[in-house]
């Protein structure tokens, strides 16, 4: 599910980074380099590391919350491994697919708002980023014409617009 197509490519790669715990958090960066602080440059409340980046920080989790709101209720993954357990048993079910380009969409946008805060000195504004991933998951599941071969699709596909 990580190469699928209808992933963008630059989110497909943070995707992939992310099952391979390869970002070079800070936690992660002093222990082989001397750094200033190892605080997450998001939240600056924690020692910067891989889960507490992309599951923890008070950034992502406002998020989630906010994402709920066009998503509807779903459940963030808990640690790592849940979501490659997700990933390894999903089915090409719309609902699935939809699923998949909206968590590699959010992973993307968690890593680029930490950069952002790192080389800009700014944060993003989470609504903005909940509306871009909105506008990324619709534009994606939209724009490659999917067949409505289900009731179930065809439903999904009536939400998706929606966005
Ligand atoms: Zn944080």
């Amino acid at each position: 599910m990580v190469w699928n197509k209808l992933i963008m490519a630059k989110h497909r790669f943070i995707y992939w980074q992310f099952f391979n715990s390869q970002f070079l958090t800070r936690d992660h960066l002093s222990r082989f380099i001397s750094i200033i602080s190892s605080l997450c440059p998001v939240c600056d409340l924690a020692l910067e590391s891989h889960s507490h980046l992309f599951l923890d920080c008070l950034f992502s989790r406002r998020l989630f919350g906010e994402i709920s709101s066009w998503l509807g209720i779903f459940k963030w993954p808990s640690s790592q491994v849940e979501l490659q357990e997700w990933c390894f048993s999903a089915t090409r079910d719309l609902k699935h697919q939809i699923l998949n380009v909206f968590y590699a969409a959010a992973l993307y946008f968690i890593w680029k708002n930490r950069n952002n805060c790192i080389f800009e000195l700014a944060c993003y504004n989470i609504s903005s980023v909940s509306s871009e991933i909105r506008k990324v998951v619709k534009c994606r599941i939209l724009g490659l014409g999917l067949h409505r071969v289900s009731k179930m699709d065809s439903y999904l596909i009536n939400i998706v617009e929606g966005w």
